[in-house]
């Protein structure tokens, strides 16, 4: 146990078996150097506690690093419920929750996370004031998906030379929450889009809103095009995907999208410049946080138009160290987070 949370640098995990509810949940801190840990609460069905645990620890790792390269005053956290198997009251679980988040006194703040939507965060709220995203707050997928189109227009300025989207080819997977909203500016913009979803009337709005053509999910991967934008899945650059890519850029929403660490290196030698994920989609943590703290609404689009700023700088350090774009944003995070205060001042 104590090797998985030093091996994640994870400072605290707090852990609540509540009979009375079904509530089985783990809360892990990672780091809380530039203020109170802020990260999703997961509810889905994990095969073993010691996968919800690894859950947790992972993403509240990835949790410090977006927050310290997005420049918001919070550290990095995550909570994991395991969903229970037949019936259960969801309320009285998330309410459960809520005490557990309270009992922490403020140093874990919870939010959306897989599983989970507006309707949980109010149950939760009913706990404890530590929680974002409720249904009275504006939807964080729209701040994503402005980042995510402000960092995709630096890259294609890093790449492409060019400052405007119009006439931009852009492969977006995935026509959700955030997926939606970037296609939404980008035609704005007068890029076109080409689109792919598993789910028909999404894309079906695409085509007739934005005037998308529509290929089918494995299509996508490979259709001539200057950026590919995943705001799907996880994991879609892989070993079977790699060689099909045909665009110059990647830069989308999605989380995890490299399934290995070296698939970035790939992505960097075969010339293709990528986002990585956890800088370009801050912008729904840049409003939880900022919301949460009471900043004005100036403030939250001012930081997250910044999501464009840090990618040049990641982008140009890539190309001078001739290192991947992935690498070198967990070396800024890192020395961000671990550089000793004597140095920082
Ligand atoms: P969402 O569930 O609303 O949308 C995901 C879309 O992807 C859905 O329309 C789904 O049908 C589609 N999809 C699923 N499998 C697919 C496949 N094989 N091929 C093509 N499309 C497929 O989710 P979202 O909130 O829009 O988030 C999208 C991604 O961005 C996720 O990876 C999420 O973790 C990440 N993300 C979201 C936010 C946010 O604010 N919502 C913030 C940070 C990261």
């Amino acid at each position: 146990m104590f090797d998985l949370l030093d091996h994640y640098r994870v400072n605290e995990l707090h852990v609540r078996d509540d009979a009375a509810t079904g509530l089985k949940s783990f809360i892990a801190i990672h780091n809380t150097r530039f203020g109170p840990a802020l990260g999703g609460c997961r509810f889905i069905s994990y095969t073993s506690p010691d996968d919800a645990l690894l859950d947790a620890l992972r993403l509240a790792r990835g949790m410090s690093y977006k927050a310290v390269l997005a420049g918001v005053p919070q550290g990095g956290g995550k909570s994991v419920i395991m969903k229970p198997k037949g019936q259960f009251d969801a309320e009285a679980i998330f309410r459960s929750f809520g005490r557990f988040v309270d009992d922490l006194g403020g140093r874990y703040i919870t939010a959306i996370d897989s599983g989970t939507t507006a309707k949980e965060m109010d149950w939760i709220s009913k706990e404890t004031r530590h929680v974002t995203s409720t249904s009275s707050e504006d939807n964080p997928s729209n701040y994503t998906a402005r980042g995510v189109f402000e960092g995709l227009k630096a890259a294609v300025r890093h790449k492409l030379g060019q400052d405007r989207l119009n006439g931009i080819r852009v492969a977006v997977q995935g026509i959700g929450n955030v997926g939606y909203q970037l296609c939404h500016l980008l035609h704005e913009a007068g890029a076109s889009l080409i689109v792919s979803d598993i789910n028909q009337e999404a894309i079906k709005r695409a085509h007739q809103d934005f005037g998308a053509t529509v290929v089918s999910v494995d299509e996508i991967y490979s259709v001539e095009c200057d950026v590919f934008a995943p705001c799907g899945l996880g994991s879609i650059i892989n070993d079977q995907t790699l060689s099909l890519l045909k665009c110059a850029v990647v830069a989308g929403s999605a989380n995890n999208q490299l399934k290995h660490h070296e698939h970035g290196q790939w992505l960097h030698d075969e010339g293709i410049l990528y986002s990585p994920d956890y800088v370009i989609n801050a912008g729904g943590l840049v409003y939880a946080s900022l919301h949460h703290l009471g900043k004005p609404q100036h403030l939250i689009e001012e930081k997250t138009k910044r999501i464009a700023h840090t990618l040049s700088e990641i982008f140009k350090q890539s190309e001078q160290k001739d290192l991947a774009t992935s690498v070198i944003a967990d070396q800024l995070a890192e020395q961000r987070l671990y550089q000793k205060l004597s140095e920082a001042a």
